[in-house]
């Protein structure tokens, strides 16, 4: 039997409505959150996000403003525009847009950004307070995981969660995230041996790789629910037809726009898997989603105003 689809796109959206009604009573209330992007130069991919983030700040009704240093700008212009963002009090959340320009120490502007405004949750204190289990700011990606999860009614603690992927941004917190839920959790990475035998444990499978199609259906215990982080671009028609060959609706698409999204799972994994998130429309809508929650979690801690249940992470 074919997998239950996990529908992000609908969690996404009752996120945000929650999210909504939430910024609305604080308005009301004379506390409006705020949210400042920092797009350096003109990375035509940053750009798309960036605008993702503005736009969906509009929707929920945050406040939200976008600086723009040109793509010749310093470390040093970089980390004297998040310290006045930091000292702003009607900022909340402060997101540097990454990759950032070569000659820019991307470390040292991220490390600039107070944790209490780190909606991102890459800052080493929100780091500590995630694997510590206390209140803080826990990376988007991650943090809409566990919402598809819990949303789905997937049960956690106790489960065997396999997580592929070791990254700062999505892998290590994710694990982290389903240890503090209580699962039993292993993380997989390039050196990892026997790969498909360790994945086929897993109760819920999270892929976070950027390699397209490559959890196939040896990876999967039948049943499982898988996460399918990856976003990987096909443009060639020989790769299309090896993962959508008869796919008509993505053919569709993929003659119009002359690509087409695929995640780290391969499509056949839905004839296995018990519950499974597709791409697009998955894991890429929570982002943005907990992006605007965070910002009032951020809000919330900062200001001393009683901390939101809707991102219940710690
Ligand atoms: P990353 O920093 O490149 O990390 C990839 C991880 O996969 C690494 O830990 C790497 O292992 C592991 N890996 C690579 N090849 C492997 C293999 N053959 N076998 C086992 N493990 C392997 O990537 P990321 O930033 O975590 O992103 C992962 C994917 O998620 C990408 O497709 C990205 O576009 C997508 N993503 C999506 C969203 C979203 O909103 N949906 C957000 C963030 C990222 P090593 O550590 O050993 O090198």
């Amino acid at each position: 039997m074919a997998a239950r689809i996990l529908d992000g796109n609908k969690i996404a959206s009752d996120i945000k409505a929650e999210v909504a009604s939430e910024v609305k009573s604080l308005t009301t209330a004379g506390m409006r959150p705020g949210l400042a992007v920092v797009l350096v130069g003109n990375n035509p991919a940053s750009e798309i996000y960036v605008r993702g983030k503005v736009k969906s700040s509009e929707e929920v009704g945050i406040y939200s403003e976008k600086h723009t240093p040109s793509a010749a700008a310093s470390t040093r212009e970089l980390v004297e525009l998040v310290e006045e963002l930091n000292r702003r009090d009607e900022i909340d959340g402060i997101l540097v847009q990454l990759p950032l320009p070569s000659q820019v120490d991307s470390k040292k502007v991220l490390m600039t950004v107070d944790p209490a405004k780190d909606v991102d949750g890459f800052h080493p204190m929100n780091v500590g307070f995630l694997s510590t289990q206390r209140p803080g700011l826990v990376p988007c990606t991650p943090a809409g995981i566990l919402e598809i999860l819990k949303r789905s009614n997937t049960p956690i603690p106790g489960q065997e969660a396999v997580v592929v992927g070791r990254s700062d941004i999505v892998g290590k917190p994710v694990a982290m995230l389903l240890l503090n839920e209580n699962a039993t959790v292993t993380v997989c990475h390039s050196k990892t041996r026997d790969l498909p035998g360790v994945c086929r444990r897993a109760d819920i499978l999270v892929a976070a790789i950027g390699r397209a199609g490559m959890i196939t259906r040896d990876f999967v215990k039948p049943g499982a629910t898988v996460i399918d982080v990856g976003m990987n671009t096909i443009r060639e028609q020989n790769e299309f037809d090896r993962f959508f060959r008869g796919n008509e609706k993505r053919e569709q698409t993929f003659r119009a726009k002359g690509s087409t999204l695929i995640g780290d799972v391969h499509p056949e994994v839905v004839e296995i898997a018990g519950a499974i998130t597709p791409v697009p429309g998955g894991v890429g809508p929570l982002t943005i989603a907990m992006l605007m929650a965070n910002t009032v979690r951020a809000m919330r801690l900062r200001r001393g105003a009683r901390v939101p249940e809707l991102t219940k992470v710690n």
